[in-house]
């Protein structure tokens, strides 16, 4: 990847700021820092390697040199919870990044699903993982940090062995190399579109319509408590997963959750 190709095909975007790293340790870490010294709103951080990326809860997420698209961007709401209660709520921007991700993957032809709550599917094996943090003013949402990880060429899967979820990428689904950029677009330029959309209810219906396993039965992990059973109903408007557990609904909260299909 090239800086001044990558500026060139992302002009039309109109973007806060970009800066582009052959290597880095996180594009996430990257984000923040640019954050704290005044970024724009939509701000990108690319990197065409990362030597420490991340997951949740500190878990590693794996991107060979120049295989992967692994990038953040700054968003900037400016919005206090009491103004907007559903903008400030960062579970949804995890959502308008898969959505996002969803729409540019489609485009490609490829037939995407969202497994609930940050990670984007193809044929039931992960391809792309989202990691959404935030930087609060007292209980104002100062700054989102996007990050996405796209596994886009062969050799940007990690070694099966370790991965507690199979993981495929979008050449191997597609049966050609995608063209990174261009899908890096797709993807930034969805986001853009989707964004003022975010408090109307039509993201979360996209993001719903979209989720894998969608009637079946599956079990949520959340830490070392008992896991929950259910059948996947759909999403509450601020993103939490609505589970039918024999006759019942079941809220499970946005969180530092594993859903697996039950076996
Ligand atoms: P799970 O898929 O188990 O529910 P998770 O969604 O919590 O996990 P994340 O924290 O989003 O996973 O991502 C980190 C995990 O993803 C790692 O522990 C590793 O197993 C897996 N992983 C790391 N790099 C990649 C990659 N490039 N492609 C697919 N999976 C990866």
């Amino acid at each position: 990847m090239k800086q001044t190709s990558l500026q060139k095909s992302l002009a039309s975007l109109s973007l806060g700021g970009l800066r582009y790293f052959d290597s880095i340790g996180s594009t996430n870490d990257e984000a923040l820092a640019w954050a704290t010294e005044g970024a724009r709103d939509f701000s990108l951080i690319i990197a065409d390697e990362q030597t420490t990326g991340r997951g949740r809860a500190g878990r590693k997420w794996v991107t060979p040199q120049g295989t992967a698209l692994a990038f953040s961007l700054i968003l900037r709401p400016n919005l206090t919870p009491a103004s907007s209660p559903e903008s400030s709520n960062p579970s949804l921007f995890t959502g308008l990044g898969a959505v996002a991700l969803v729409d540019a993957l489609k485009k490609h032809g490829l037939k995407p699903q969202i497994k609930w709550p940050n990670d984007i599917l193809l044929n039931r094996k992960k391809v792309a993982g989202i990691l959404v943090e935030s930087v609060w003013t007292g209980d104002a949402l100062d700054t989102v940090v996007l990050g996405m990880g796209v596994n886009a060429l062969a050799g940007s899967n990690p070694p099966d062995d370790g991965l507690l979820f199979p993981a495929t990428n979008v050449e191997n689904e597609l049966g050609r190399p995608p063209q990174r950029v261009e899908l890096l677009r797709d993807i930034l330029s969805s986001l853009m579109g989707w964004r003022p959309k975010m408090s109307t209810g039509e993201l979360t219906k996209t993001w719903e319509e979209n989720l894998s396993f969608r009637g079946e039965q599956v079990e949520v992990w959340k830490g070392d408590e008992k896991p929950l059973a259910g059948r996947v109903m759909g999403l509450e408007s601020d993103g939490s997963l609505r589970l039918l557990d024999n006759d019942k609904i079941v809220t499970v909260q946005f969180g530092e959750i594993h859903l697996r299909p039950a076996v």
